[in-house]
């Protein structure tokens, strides 16, 4: 695809062009901390995650694609306080931390199958990598970027004069301030590296370390995998808005102070799926999970198309209208590929103008939707592409159903998946076989009809009388069938 590739990078806040420095192109997307359901929120993000791989695979890029998950460390509040989010739902659920992770885990990749997203090549569990994660801990420790409190390592945000940069903080908030809600951390900003187990209760989760007994803090986690997996500076690291300020900060602090490189080349996140004017969050009651969008009748794949309908970086607004109306515009759209008609949208009938079937014919049409795509993935204006070519009359259908099949590499909707095949029919002709494809709405007498003016053109074709071939061909542009002469004589009829 010679069409360049533009992504909105969070670090320069500005569209960039988009080129790889590494081949594969290394991608690390933040996986869910497995202590609950998936809610349909967070599905957003990892859908508009999978919509940017499938554009990098579309420009012919191989992509190694690393999404972890999250089994220990990330604590209730973002700022290093509360208890452990797995360990709190084991209690909740009478579990052991194992059993809870593997089961969410496990309903999270059936969540992701549902909704098309392809297979990354590596699920990293943060529980497998602690001697990685210590080890980054020990190389900050020597470079000086820690101290300890009574309750763990600490980096100290004060030591790393670009920590302001990424999230456009008030550089007020990072000096040294009182220490109220603070524990005993020096600033604000500074976060967690590993953190001791608590003196009066005892975890599941805890690992010896050079500073004692305790666990990860979360940022860590992500620094350690994504570099144990990825070649530094990762092409791509993407997660959901909220990552911007704490999570993602962090992340690049501890990793640029570890390695004394850039981190990662290009940042891209999500914006929020909001309800009830709120976001929809697993630690809140307002969440809805896939499998009760599913009990409700509506298929994952309309969810995937309702979240086309906003850009990625626009907060998108979940209600049921909403969510019924894409079902709607799910199922039509998958009825117009097949050839039913719908009092949405007009059946298609072929005019003269009508291009061949095959794939270099596809491509052309294809412009303005790759276009929007390429253009930070802009899926709202993808869809209205591919609706234009979907419901373009002067377009056969066969080539309107090739070019959404197409498409459908990038959008992962499986718009003709299990659609009845176009049935191929043969007819003797006589200068060879007429072979009539439609989309299975003609009637016998309709059939005839056509069947015998190719006959009759084969034939004046054969004795050279190319007025008549030609007065024959209009006639049956008339009826609706586009004729294509094979070298071997015979006929292949689109209707
Ligand atoms: P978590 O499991 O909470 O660590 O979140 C998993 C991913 O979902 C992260 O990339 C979050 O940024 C993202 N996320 C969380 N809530 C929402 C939401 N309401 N809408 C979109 N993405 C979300
Ligand atoms: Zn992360």
């Amino acid at each position: 695809m010679s069409q360049p590739l533009y992504l909105y990078n969070t670090a320069s806040r500005a569209q960039e062009r988009f080129t790889a420095q590494h081949d594969p192109v290394g991608m690390y997307c933040c996986g869910p901390t497995v202590y609950n359901y998936a809610h349909i929120g967070n599905l957003r993000t990892y859908i508009f995650e999978d919509v940017l791989k499938r554009a990098l695979l579309s420009q012919g890029y191989s992509v190694r694609h690393v999404l972890n998950i999250t089994d220990v460390g990330h604590l209730v509040s973002d700022a290093d306080t509360g208890e452990d989010k797995i360990e709190k739902g084991a209690q909740r659920e009478g579990k052991s931390v194992g059993d809870l992770a593997s089961f969410y885990t496990q309903k999270f990749m059936e969540n992701l199958a549902d909704l098309n997203i392809l297979k990354a090549d590596l699920y990293p569990k943060a529980t497998d990598h602690i001697p990685q994660m210590i080890a980054m801990v020990l190389e900050l420790e020597a470079r000086g970027f820690t101290y300890r409190t009574n309750d763990g390592i600490y980096f100290d945000t004060t030591r790393f004069p670009a920590y302001a940069d990424f999230a456009r903080l008030d550089p007020e908030s990072i000096r040294p301030g009182e220490r109220v809600a603070m524990g005993a951390k020096r600033s604000p900003t500074d976060f967690s590296l590993w953190k001791f187990s608590p003196k009066n209760a005892k975890r599941q989760m805890e690992w010896e370390s050079p500073w004692g007994v305790g666990f990860p803090g979360w940022h860590i986690e992500c620094s350690a995998m994504s570099l144990a997996y990825l070649p530094q500076p990762i092409d791509i690291h993407a997660g959901g808005s909220d990552h911007i300020r704490i999570h993602h900060t962090n992340e690049i602090a501890q990793s640029e102070a570890a390695t004394g490189r850039k981190f990662v080349r290009y940042w891209l996140h999500g914006e929020f799926l909001i309800i009830d004017r709120g976001k929809m969050a697993k630690s809140g009651g307002n969440f809805i999970t896939l499998n009760a969008l599913k009990a409700d009748g509506i298929p994952p794949l309309a969810y995937r198309l309702f979240c086309f309908s906003a850009h990625y970086r626009s907060p998108l607004t979940y209600s049921p209208e909403g969510i019924k109306g894409a079902k709607t515009s799910y199922l039509n759209l998958r009825r117009s590929l097949a050839g039913i008609p719908d009092q949405g949208i007009a059946y298609w009938q072929n005019s003269g103008n009508v291009p061949d079937d095959r794939p270099e014919a596809i491509i052309p049409l294809l412009v303005d939707f790759y276009q929007a795509v390429y253009d930070d993935l802009n899926m709202p204006k993808a869809m209205a592409a591919l609706w234009d070519i979907v419901r373009d009359e002067k377009i056969s259908h066969g080539l309107r159903r090739a070019a959404a099949g197409k498409a459908d590499e990038i959008l992962g909707l499986d718009l003709l998946a299990g659609l009845p095949e176009q049935p191929v029919e043969e007819f003797a002709g006589a200068t060879g076989p007429i072979r009539l494809s439609s989309a299975g709405t003609l009637n016998d007498g309709q059939k005839f009809d056509i069947v015998k003016k190719v006959g009759e053109r084969q034939k004046a074709r054969s004795e050279k009388n190319w007025a008549a071939a030609d007065i024959l061909r209009k006639e049956l542009v008339t009826l609706g069938a586009i004729v294509k002469d094979l070298p071997d004589g015979s006929a292949e009829v689109h209707c």
